[in-house]
């Protein structure tokens, strides 16, 4: 199996309101960018490729030497699209990984290989829900409850053999929000492992100081 990891990094990520792509924000002593190429690289995979915003492609390379540093799209599904271009022609399993989830733990990753290993087309790492879950209409008042038993939020590394990839963005599909999304529109199955509360995406700055958080309680246990 030869592997890549894909890092979607060419959002702008103004929620978090840093003033500077999101990828570029830093926790402890480094981005979020080079802490999600690390773990990918931790985890033994063979090629990176970045997706970046076009006018800072040479910046981000420089954060991570080594890996393939490709301009993204308007959309994260037009960012994945050309990073799998990119890619070698002898890959045959690609992890679709935001650089926001910069902290997910490694066995996360490791389950997410694991399961395509043992033969999954695409795997997908979830968390139950906390919360319970209203469906609501346009002015706000509950439609009804949501079973939250059958509820799983999805998180990154997704993983995927490159031809269901291939095939799911060239789909037509628009909008979204995962690529898991794109090869459930084609009918594949897509199967889950456990994911963990430390792959939250850093998306506002209330998870920043979560991250932080966390970062700072593993430099504490080592
Ligand atoms: O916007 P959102 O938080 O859903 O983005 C998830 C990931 O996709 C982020 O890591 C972001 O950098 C990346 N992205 C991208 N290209 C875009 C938009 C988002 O690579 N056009």
């Amino acid at each position: 199996m030869t592997t890549a990891a894909m890092v979607a990094a060419a959002g702008s990520g103004e929620r978090l309101g840093a003033g500077v792509p999101k990828a570029l924000v830093r926790l402890g002593d480094q981005t979020l960018l080079q802490l999600s190429v690390a773990v990918m690289r931790d985890a033994g995979v063979d090629v990176v490729v970045v997706t970046a915003p076009s006018r800072l492609l040479a910046e981000f390379a420089d954060l991570v030497p080594g890996a393939t540093v490709v301009a993204g799209g308007a959309t994260r599904q037009d960012s994945v699209r050309a990073g799998l271009a990119a890619l070698p022609d002898d890959v045959d399993v690609v992890l679709v990984h935001d650089a926001a989830r910069a902290l997910v733990p490694p066995e996360v990753v490791q389950r997410v290989l694991s399961a395509l290993r043992d033969g999954a087309d695409a795997v997908v790492p979830v968390i139950a829900l906390a919360d319970t879950v209203k469906e609501v209409d346009e002015s706000g008042d509950v439609r009804r409850t949501v079973d939250r038993a059958s509820l799983r939020a999805v998180q990154t590394p997704q993983g995927f053999r490159r031809s269901v990839l291939e095939r799911a963005h060239a789909g037509g599909v628009t909008a979204a929000t995962d690529d898991a999304a794109l090869v459930e529109a084609l009918g594949v199955t897509v199967t889950t492992v456990e994911g963990s509360p430390e792959a939250l995406k850093v998306t506002t700055p209330m998870d920043l100081a979560v991250a932080e958080g966390i970062l700072a309680r593993r430099r504490a246990h080592v």
